[in-house]
């Protein structure tokens, strides 16, 4: 479950537990023991972070977007809109027909302006 807001403890434990790599730019946390994987981030700027992350582990092959949910990180499904339409504003009902839904949340996306958006910033992490 992503959530943005953990003790340095429960990071480090679950780090640990799971294996996983912390990415960090508190040098404090990362000189925790119980931390196997960890990478210091040296930009400050959110874009700039991303893009130095994606080229640190190699992962610019694995980007995919509009697949995950923003809110909770679940996997995302397309689904039809006549199982959805009775939680869809007017206007979305109106002009929309394709529809994603968070298996684990059950957030609702479409094809808004806001993708355009997004596939644009994409495009400029892939030309890195
Ligand atoms: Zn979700």
């Amino acid at each position: 479950m992503y959530c943005n807001d953990y003790a340095d403890e429960t990071v480090a434990t679950i780090a640990s537990e799971q294996q996983r790599i912390v990415l960090t730019r508190d040098r404090a946390l990362l000189q925790r023991k119980i931390i196997r994987y960890g990478y210091f981030v040296r930009a400050d700027i959110p874009k700039i972070q991303i893009k130095e992350v994606l080229k640190k582990f190699g992962l610019f092959h694995l980007i995919k977007p509009l697949t995950r949910c923003t809110h909770c990180n679940g996997k995302l499904l397309e689904t039809h809109k006549k199982e959805i339409e009775h939680r869809l504003q007017p206007l979305t009902r109106k002009h929309y027909d394709k529809f994603l839904v968070c298996t684990a949340c059950e957030q609702i996306y479409w094809q808004g302006s806001h993708c355009t958006r997004v596939q644009r910033l994409i495009d400029e992490f892939v030309q890195c």
